[in-house]
């Protein structure tokens, strides 16, 4: 694909922050490319990436501001949010209003808004959703090293010889990344340890998968730690000169011995010993940590048990070696750098430093400096909740689905007296309870800033015009800054705030504070403009960045030296119980992002997985008389959801799984943060999101069906359904308690059709509630519905594949079976979505003599884009291997 005039920008998904080359066409398509020029991927884009160009249908965009659901000018409504907002802190004080942001943010965004709560308005109530992503390793951070500082780079993950993963679905959550380490195991045979509950994309590719009891990560590294002062490996010389607290941290870990640690992790000593040896062996060892080790109530326990082991063997700020968090969002860490989060000034700077807020207050020539930490994320909404919080603006970003505790934070945002949403989505569940909505710009629109997991700053572009009157986030604070009196906030562009952003981290450093981009201060804006990719620090007298940090072994502690942290708690089970006795893990899936509001536009990305789904070990999944594919009520002390059953000896016993991206309006019931409770980290606040105590039981139901149609269906009328794109339309998942009688009645009152001259169906029903029928337009397939008493069987995405198409008498009569009959290959379930193959093409390819993942390439392409499906299709081949051999 030839991308003449394309922009350089940054893909909006995860932390790993990949280049990617945008151009909107004459057609006004977008076309996508990973950009060869970015160090964090040269040119690779995983599936969520590739599909960007799919995700710009503007049909729920917010396009202009709105008061009470009337359409207003910008002036009326950023005079409200002004007055409201103004009205409260008067009559009630400054803690009774909040932000509440989103790693969806620009540096730029944040930073604005940041100066706004922390400097004018005197709160310190600005929290983000990146509280629920990373807040305990930035409290890891800052016990171990005084700074919220990443030591490595991803270069090191290539150069190891030992790479950890701890907590992360490494594959499918961040896949680019997955592939670099996968190519350097490739090329010089890296080992990779795995430690997780679960069984996954990532464990497939594992030297060792360590299959951890959840939430016991602190037990297992301090037995790591115990084992190598046993061994006498540690770095007597670098823990003498470089750090302090060993002795105590020591102590802790020796609390239990092997044994009591296998009986704490579920882990069999003979894999704990295995682990303990290759980790004490391997000078270059990389430990990369994500979600499962965060999301948890002792996640900053955990983040320093890990930290500790690199401390004591001096593997920290070297080439291949340290440890090494990987955020969720795209901009976490930018979010970081300018104070996003409740309890952190700008820059790095704390809020209980009284000489940092005299140096922020100068600086921002701040009327109102806060002078203490707002409240962090959970807090802020039960202080809604209470109505302590009266005005509550919320930017980009969607709590009522995506909290923890979702129904009560729902009901706190309908309790609030003034509540304000500045987003792209208009559609979300946050958006129908705003009392005033703000159209904000989307990815490909906005320009500014990110920063990912490994320090680099990369520019954000934009290469098409806003829609409607969008207006960029940094904008709509400023204005409103400005309507409440307050004077600094008239930038005219991004780069003025960049500038500024950078003029504060530099201000009386001199190499004091991690946080430094006085190499940028005196940016233009076409050098801004022009910024290619760069780690922080950037100091004048280095304005190429850093790779890695400490290897100078100065740490920005008041000594100077990193501290080892004495941890002993695991996170508690203690919800487990006769009545919830499964405990509820939840993560991403490979295809779709958070609440799906970019990547539930791509029929692509839905071809993969196109339903909320549970994962159940076969054995819970028979006690409990659930069979695959049938509905599962999933429940919890705090509400319930369904889902379908995927019964699969790849989950743990006594474990299950539930995706965290289906909400309204792509599901009925199936908000896995309806089930999850606000059991935080007690020193980041981070909530516990990997261990919930859940019954599954089998939902009895009337009926079950599958839809496709060119047309949106309407389904809120049933008890269960879940929405899907196909490629010329919709598909769909229902089911219900009455019998429908007719499949054609059924399918036009979905459609809100009534037959006409130009329509014509063809239909079948057993009269045992055994129906389907198939409706064309002009000859051409316009939609189709199949019920059955048990859960629906045909071939979905073939049926889906032929929405619009002109089709012959024959096929008509195969789409009414939803068979694609003998002669018409069935892919089945896409795998590759880059290539749109499915695991059909795949098993007749093995069956045919591929027998590896690099043969199906050869022959179906299947794999050899992203590589993010690589691992799935090992797993087909080796199925069909067995089979045969069986
Ligand atoms: Fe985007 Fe995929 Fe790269 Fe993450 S790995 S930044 S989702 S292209």
């Amino acid at each position: 694909m030839s991308m003449q005039g394309a922009v350089r920008t940054t893909c909006p998904y995860c932390g790993v922050g990949c280049g990617v080359l945008a151009r909107k066409t004459d057609e006004g398509t977008v076309e996508i490319k990973g950009d060869p020029e970015h160090p964090a991927n040269f040119g690779r884009l995983c599936s969520k990436g590739s599909a960007l160009g799919e995700t710009f249908a503007a049909d729920d965009r917010v396009l202009t501001p709105a008061i009470d659901g009337r359409n207003v000018g910008w002036a009326q409504a950023l005079d409200i949010v002004a007055d409201r907002f103004s009205a409260v802190i008067a009559e009630h004080g400054p803690d009774a209003v909040a932000f509440y942001a989103s790693g969806q943010l620009l540096t730029e965004d944040y930073y604005v808004a940041n100066k706004l709560m922390k400097g004018f308005i005197g709160s310190g109530n600005i929290d983000t959703n990146s509280r629920l992503c990373m807040a305990s390793t930035v409290a890891g951070h800052k016990r171990a090293f005084g700074s919220d500082t990443v030591p490595g780079c991803y270069e090191d993950l290539e150069v190891a010889d030992l790479v950890v993963l701890v907590g992360s679905n490494f594959a499918w959550c961040h896949p680019v990344l997955f592939q670099r380490l996968l190519a350097a195991k490739e090329k010089r045979g890296t080992k990779l340890f795995v430690i997780d509950p679960r069984q996954t994309a990532t464990t497939e590719a594992a030297d060792l998968h360590l299959a951890v009891r959840a939430g016991s990560d602190v037990s297992l590294f301090n037995g790591l730690l115990s084992y190598m002062s046993i061994k006498g490996v540690l770095d007597d010389a670098f823990i003498a000169a470089h750090t302090e607290g060993f002795e105590a941290a020591l102590l802790s870990a020796q609390a239990l011995d092997v044994a009591g640690i296998s009986k704490e992790t579920g882990l069999d000593v003979s894999c704990l010993l295995q682990f303990y040896q290759a980790f004490s062996a391997t000078e270059k060892v990389v430990t990369v940590y994500s979600q499962g080790v965060n999301q948890s109530s002792a996640g900053t326990d955990k983040v320093n048990a890990i930290i500790n082991c690199h401390l004591a063997t001096g593997r920290i700020g070297r080439e291949g070696m340290g440890p090494f968090s990987i955020t969720g969002q795209p901009n976490a860490m930018g979010g970081r750098e300018v104070g996003g989060l409740a309890n952190q000034l700008a820059a790095h700077l704390s809020i209980e430093n009284p000489q940092h807020r005299d140096l922020v207050q100068r600086f921002w020539q701040a009327p109102n400096i806060t002078q203490k930490p707002g409240l962090k994320a959970v807090d802020l909404f039960d202080a809604v909740g209470r109505g302590d919080i009266k005005a509550l603006w919320v930017m980009a970003t969607n709590p009522a689905a995506s909290m923890p505790n979702a129904h009560a934070v729902t009901e706190a945002l309908k309790k609030c007296p003034f509540v304000v949403l500045s987003d792209v989505t208009g559609t979300t569940k946050t958006a129908a309870l705003a009392d005033v909505l703000l159209p904000a710009t989307g990815w490909g629109e906005k320009d500014g800033t990110v920063t990912n997991s490994e320090r680099r700053i990369s520019r954000q572009r934009a290469f098409m015009t806003a829609e409607g009157e969008a207006r960029p986030d940094w904008w709509i604070v400023s204005q409103v800054a400005e309507r409440m009196g307050f004077s600094g906030f008239d930038y005219k562009n991004s780069a003025d705030i960049f500038r500024e952003h950078a003029a504060l981290s530099s201000m009386q450093n001199e190499q004091t504070r991690d946080f430094d981009l006085s190499g940028l201060t005196g940016l233009s804006d076409e050098s801004y403009e022009s910024l290619t990719p760069v780690q922080w620090p950037v100091l004048k007298s280095r304005a190429v960045g850093e790779k890695r940090m400490f290897g100078d072994r100065k740490f920005f502690t008041d000594s100077g030296k990193a501290q080892f942290v004495s941890v002993s708690q695991n996170a508690p089970m203690s919800q487990i119980s006769v009545q919830y006795p499964l405990i509820l893990n939840t993560g991403r899936i490979r295809d779709q992002w958070h609440m799906m509001t970019r990547t539930g536009k791509s029929a692509r990305l839905f071809s993969h997985i196109a339903e909320p789904f549970i994962e159940l070990h076969p054995a819970d999944a028979a006690a409990f008389g659930i069979s695959t594919a049938d509905l599962v009520t999933v429940r919890s002390r705090l509400g319930a959801i369904i889902v379908r059953a995927s019964v699969t000896d790849r989950q743990e016993k006594g474990t299950a799984f539930v995706p965290m991206h289906w909400s309204a309006p792509f599901s009925s019931c199936a908000d896995v943060d309806t089930l999850v409770g606000s059991n935080v980290d007690p020193i980041s606040g981070q909530p516990e999101l990997k261990i919930t105590a859940v019954s599954a039981e089998r939902r009895k139901t009337g009926w079950y069906a599958f839809l496709v149609s060119s047309r949106r269906p309407t389904l809120t009328d049933f008890p269960y359904w879940s929405l899907a794109r196909a490629k010329s339309g919709w598909r769909a998942e229902l089911a219900g308690d009455d019998v429908p009688r007719s499949a054609q009645r059924f399918f036009q009152n979905l459609i809100n059709s009534s037959e006409n001259q130009d329509e014509s169906f063809v239909s079948f029903s057993n009269g045992m509630c055994e129906g389907s029928a198939a409706f064309f337009r002009s000859g051409r397939f316009e939609g189709a519905v199949y019920f059955s008493r048990k859960p629906v069987d045909v071939a979905r995405g073939w049926v889906a594949d032929q929405l619009g198409s002109t089709v012959s008498t024959a096929t008509r009569f195969r789409l009414l079976a939803g068979r694609a009959g003998g002669d018409v290959p069935d892919k089945g379930a896409i795998v590759c979505s880059c290539f749109d193959v499915g695991a059909n093409q795949i098993r007749q390819a093995a069956c045919a003599g591929a027998w590896s993942v690099d043969q199906i390439g050869t022959s179906l392409n299947a794999g050899t884009n992203c590589g993010s499906c690589r691992s799935e299709i090992g797993r087909i081949i080796a199925a069909v291997q067995v089979k045969e051999a069986v």
